[in-house]
């Protein structure tokens, strides 16, 4: 697909919108003027001037104009992206269910509307002037109510810190993400383990001096249980000697991987503070499991989970993913029912999304990609009504680029045990000290006005351990554009 900009720079969002309908397809975009040598037969261009909005299209079937006046400038890019909407649906048959949304955090437009218009109205122009679905409304409005009460936590000088283990045992089909097998990185890790100590102590500083009071810990990755129960036993005496957290209102640490957790590693997040631990089986069915290459078992994740509980954990989480290959509705199902049946006290349901880098994405076509998303649709569905009725509310949401069907991420909980770290991070009210290779600190100004800048740590880990000194030296700029915000 060809997209030519006139009068426009609305590049980023109308590429997004295309890429909405045709996750798989090509889709290059010209300015005014440009001749590319072989034109694609599906050519739009997006044309505003005078207040008015157009949209060309040109297909084999032929040409059509379609046209909007648009007086208020501001609004040009969401009248355009509206154009082009109604295009697409018909040509593709595809009604995504988040209208002209792109962007990944839905709730935290409509919070932003609903200040300045009230609620009801905020919701009123997510169906009517960004064609979002009415069931995809009243989640985000289920959503935004049980997140608040989470946000109204937050201090006026809280921060959360985020500490990344970019390691994993094997890498999953569908995964992008900067993390490095273990079976060819394993000699980095000790190298990894003694940068990351020395920048958390540095963050600790900071945290410090700025008067910071740390709200939650999350340790995240790749699988932070790659490390052994000793590595991770040094990881959080460091996290402890460098933060004050006699504030902090919960300690998660993701055991993603059943195949990595162990009775020992379990024991030493709980004997240290941690509160909240992620069980992720993402399916419960084994065939599935080999065709995304997680190389565990449904009866590891079991296992894995009893241990937890044995250990003491009162918080567990559990993912899934709703669209991944080989699996099917009754299959997903299934997986539901049998992740209820352990009662965890949150479920994050996900959505399977073709990244570009992951071996899924080589993998898919256009029509199985359209097809998935049809059936991840009645999943989430299912999986919706299901833990509604279980008593767990959905409390985060965020949706991925070329996520199946245009759909979403929930994270939903029984009431209670909601994740703070992963609230503030959707809303992106609070400042997060990241550490860890490919960690991206957020400084956000304390006085509610939304300003935030970003630092960002180096991708890899091979960067982070032989570049270190430049990563103890962005800690320092971290704690100027804070004491900025703060004059
Ligand atoms: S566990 Fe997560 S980070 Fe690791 S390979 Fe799988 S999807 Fe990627």
């Amino acid at each position: 697909m060809d997209l030519f900009l006139e009068n426009n720079d609305y590049h980023y969002e109308l590429e997004k919108l295309c890429r909405l309908f045709y996750p798989m397809q090509r889709i290059r975009v010209f300015e005014k003027g440009a001749a590319p040598a072989d034109p694609d037969p599906m050519c739009i261009t997006a044309h505003f001037r005078d207040g008015t909005a157009s949209v060309t299209f040109q297909t084999p079937q032929g040409t059509s104009v379609s046209e909007s006046s648009c007086e208020d400038a501001s609004d040009a890019e969401r009248t355009l992206a509206v154009l082009l909407w109604r295009f697409l649906q018909k040509e593709s048959g595809f009604t995504p269910q988040w209208g002209i949304l792109t962007g990944i955090r839905p709730v935290k437009l409509l919070r932003r509307l609903a200040e300045r218009f009230g609620e009801a109205e905020a919701a009123g122009r997510l169906l009517e002037d960004y064609l979002v679905s009415p069931q995809k409304v009243a989640l985000a409005r289920e959503t935004l109510h049980n997140e608040s009460a989470v946000l109204s936590k937050e201090k006026e000088n809280g921060c959360s810190v985020y500490v990344g283990i970019p390691f994993c045992p094997t890498r999953c089909a569908y995964c992008s993400f900067v993390s490095t097998t273990v079976e060819k990185t394993m000699r980095l890790i000790p190298a990894y383990l003694d940068c990351l100590c020395r920048e958390i102590a540095a963050a600790g500083a900071v945290a410090k001096d700025l008067g910071l009071s740390v709200q939650s810990v999350y340790i995240g990755g790749g699988t932070p249980t790659t490390l052994s129960a000793s590595q991770l036993s040094r990881l959080l005496a460091a996290i402890r000697c460098a933060f004050d957290l006699s504030a902090c209102l919960e300690y998660t640490v993701e055991a993603g991987r059943p195949d990595t957790v162990t009775r020992e590693k379990l024991q030493v997040l709980h004997e240290n503070g941690v509160t909240r631990v992620s069980i992720n089986p993402q399916t419960m069915h084994d065939d599935v499991l080999e065709a995304i290459g997680r190389r565990h078992t449904t009866a590891q994740t079991l296992a894995a989970f009893a241990l937890a509980r044995e250990a003491g954990f009162q918080n567990i989480n559990m993912d899934l993913i709703a669209g991944l290959p080989r699996d099917t509705y009754e299959g997903f199902c299934d997986s539901v029912r049998q992740v209820l049946a352990l009662s965890p006290e949150s479920v994050t349901v996900h959505t399977l999304a073709l990244k570009r880098a992951s071996r899924i994405y080589q993998e898919h076509e256009e029509k199985a990609a359209r097809l998935s998303g049809a059936v991840a649709t009645d999943m989430l569905r299912f999986a919706d009504q299901t833990l509604l009725a279980e008593g767990f509310l959905p409390y985060y949401l965020y949706r991925q680029s070329r996520i199946l069907g245009g759909l979403e991420n929930v994270g939903f909980a029984k009431p209670g045990n909601e994740n703070f770290y992963n609230t503030v991070i959707m809303d992106e009210s609070q400042t997060i000290l990241a550490c860890g290779a490919g960690a991206g600190t957020k400084v956000v100004a304390p006085d509610g006005s939304g300003r935030l800048k970003r630092v960002f740590n180096f991708k890899y880990p091979y960067e982070y351990i032989h570049r270190h000194e430049e990563v103890l030296a962005r800690k320092e700029q971290v704690r100027e554009l804070y004491a900025a915000f703060c004059r």
